[in-house]
């Protein structure tokens, strides 16, 4: 482990929207920032604030006992990071990394930095650059412990909120994907399809937007979610007798999809819901909940 005590030297690697916004951060809260980026312009801009400049990933590596890495994907961070030249400079290091990147790549880099002597935690940031360095910017690290308590000086100036999510190196890249990558666009996408269904029979959106703000999001989802989450973790999805189980949404969600039919709109999105309940029905979950369809979703899809 690389003691990161009163050190204030980082390195960082890539310099573009965020990781310009990182080292932007850590020079005004009087870190000695070394920066390289492809192309060198960008790190220009960085040069009356403060930061070294360096011409290469292996002397910018060199610099600092603690690298961040923030480029645009991992196929590049492995680029510029895994070569013979700069893994052998990594070595006692750590290594911040906040490329986005799938849980496997994460597990992929973690095993390189193992094999090289790199403390390595993995980061997933949810936020824009605007919010690096404010208590709304949020970034979650998943990796070794002792690694996040080492560089937390470090992590506290990046963002307000700081969040380790556990050891298991591919959590932060799992919660990022599953929140920013599914529930995010997928809420936004279940709004919308139904907004083309109101708008295809001239029904008020600002009425539907109001039913979602006053009782669906309060009440009926936030209530299926939280019942949710036990059930998933036990396997186990029996009524709980204060809804409606499976059998009850099937015809509604069949009228859903003639509505959509009807009304001439796309309608996947609806089948796809549809297909999915009906399969949860056959597998016996009929008089179960909601959360029964989470067996359909994680078998491979047929
Ligand atoms: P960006 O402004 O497009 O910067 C991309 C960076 O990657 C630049 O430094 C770029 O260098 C570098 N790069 C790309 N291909 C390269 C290559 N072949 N060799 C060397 N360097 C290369 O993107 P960004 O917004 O900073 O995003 C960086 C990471 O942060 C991404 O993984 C992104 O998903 C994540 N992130 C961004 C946001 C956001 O709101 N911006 C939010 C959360 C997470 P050049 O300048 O030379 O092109």
């Amino acid at each position: 482990m690389t003691d990161t005590s009163g050190n204030k030297k980082v390195s960082v690697i890539g310099l573009g929207e965020m990781g310009a916004a990182l080292a932007r951060v850590l020079l005004a809260n009087g870190f000695i920032v070394t920066g390289w980026n492809r192309s060198a312009d960008k790190a220009e801009r960085l040069k009356s604030q403060g930061l070294h400049i360096r011409a290469t990933v292996l002397k910018t590596v060199a610099a600092s006992s603690v690298v961040i890495a923030c480029v645009s994907d991992y196929p590049t961070l492995t680029g510029l990071l895994h070569g013979d030249d700069v893994t052998c400079a990594m070595s006692g290091k750590t290594l911040i990394q906040l490329t986005t990147r799938t849980p496997a790549e994460a597990r992929s880099g973690a095993a390189w930095a193992e094999a090289a002597n790199v403390a390595c935690l993995e980061g997933a940031i949810q936020a824009y650059p605007v919010h690096i360095g404010t208590a709304e910017g949020s970034i979650l690290y998943s990796g070794a412990r002792a690694t996040f308590d080492a560089v937390r000086p470090i992590l506290d100036t990046l963002t307000g909120q700081v969040v380790h999510v556990g050891e298991q190196v591919g959590s932060a890249a799992a919660l990022d994907l599953a929140l920013a990558g599914t529930v995010v666009p997928g809420a936004t996408m279940a709004f919308l399809q139904g907004a083309a269904i109101c708008k295809a029979e001239g029904a008020p959106l600002d009425t539907f937007l109001a039913m979602i703000e006053s009782s669906v999001i309060p009440g009926l989802l936030l209530s299926t979610l939280r019942a949710s989450v036990p059930m998933i973790e036990s396997r186990s999805y029996g009524y709980l007798g204060d809804g409606a189980p499976l059998d009850a949404w099937v015809p509604g969600l069949q009228m859903t999809l003639q509505a959509a039919l009807d009304a001439g709109i796309n309608p996947r999105w609806n089948e796809f819901i549809l297909e999915h309940l009906e399969r949860a029905v056959a597998d016996g979950h009929g008089q179960g909940e909601l959360a029964a369809i989470f067996e359909q979703l994680r078998q491979p899809a047929t």
